[in-house]
């Protein structure tokens, strides 16, 4: 059987062939740049499908008739007609669990930069400044309160990460979770959104998600509230939060994630102060990539070892 890799943007796809190789499996890396037209060439004669960003049309599904499972380098589906493949008896699968350690990282990397100023700090360094510091506030980190919005995996590294640091109180809102490590207390959002100094975002965006933080809880907000998002841009109300930090309210925010990306040259939050930003990079690392192929290799496996995907 032929394994097709839709633009995967990967160097080397040896991970995916030593798992697929006992399977007979030949792995082929095309190239497509999101183009639905060049997929469906790409696709004709695929056993398996690995696609990271290209659409995976009703089109592309009708030229690979011998197709057995299409697996997103990734969390989300939406690239893929799923009920067409569904029509075809295709498995869809995805990889919901990379990068966590990586994404719990980031979240702490934001977190240091916002409240110990380290980005501003080394653009101020090579400029000449030297012992500013009181100009821009920093604060203690213990002693303060920390609020975790959705406790799943990243959620609950991010915390064992932060669970050394000294703060007072770790505050989480999850109603799916029961049990919480190192002393930490369930509440609900609104009372997280009141008496945390740190809130980080860590559940999946979906309407009932959308803009959770918004401009009326960021009014609600602590003075001096640090604000970290690594999960997705739609979560948050960037408008307001840009308010929020140049009016002085908000302390500082971390962003990883926009609600369009690459966010716009004139994004908000591009001017606000105590903003650290990155660029959708949390999930990365070397590792991180080996694993999203390996676990990606895996669910192919599955199917072609007679299982469903998990
Ligand atoms: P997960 O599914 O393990 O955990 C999500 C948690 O959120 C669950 O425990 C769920 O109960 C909880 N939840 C859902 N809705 C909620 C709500 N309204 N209020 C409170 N809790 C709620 O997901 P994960 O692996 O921890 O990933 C979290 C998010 O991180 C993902 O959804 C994704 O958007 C984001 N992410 C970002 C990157 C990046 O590179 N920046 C990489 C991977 C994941």
């Amino acid at each position: 059987p032929v394994a097709i890799v839709v633009d995967a943007g990967y160097d080397q796809h040896t991970i995916e062939e030593e798992i697929l190789r006992p399977f007979g499996f030949q792995v082929i890396e095309r190239a497509c740049h999101g183009d639905a037209a060049a997929v469906v060439k790409a696709v004709a004669g695929a056993d398996a499908v690995l696609v990271r960003e290209s659409p995976i049309t009703e089109e592309a599904l009708d030229a690979m008739p011998n197709c057995r499972v299409i697996v997103r380098y990734g969390v989300g589906v939406d690239n893929i007609d799923r009920d067409a493949a569904a029509r075809r008896g295709i498995y869809v699968a995805n990889v919901p669990d990379y990068g966590v350690e990586e994404v719990s990282d980031q979240t702490l990397a934001l977190f240091f930069a916002v409240v110990r100023r380290v980005a501003t700090r080394d653009r101020a360094v090579r400029e000449g400044a030297w012992n500013v510091s009181r100009s821009e506030p920093m604060y203690r980190i213990a002693g303060r309160t920390l609020g975790i919005i959705g406790y799943g995996r990243i959620g609950a590294a991010f915390h064992r990460k932060c669970s050394t640091l000294g703060f007072a109180r770790t505050l989480v809102h999850d109603s799916n979770v029961h049990e919480l490590p190192f002393g930490a207390e369930h509440v609900e959002l609104d009372e997280l959104i009141e008496q945390a100094d740190v809130i980080s975002l860590h559940v999946p965006l979906r309407p009932s998600t959308q803009h959770i933080i918004s401009r009326e809880r960021i009014a609600r907000m602590r003075p001096g509230t640090v604000v970290l998002n690594t999960s997705r841009g739609g979560l948050i109300d960037e408008e307001a939060l840009a308010e929020a930090l140049h009016s002085g309210h908000l302390g500082g925010a971390g962003i990883d994630v926009y609600s369009k990306e690459p966010p716009q040259r004139d994004h908000p939050l591009f001017t606000t102060p105590n903003t650290v930003l990155s660029d959708h990079t949390a999930w990365y690392s070397e590792a991180s990539v080996s694993e999203l192929q390996t676990k990606a290799a895996q669910e192919v496996a599955r199917v072609f070892s007679g299982g469903e995907p998990l």
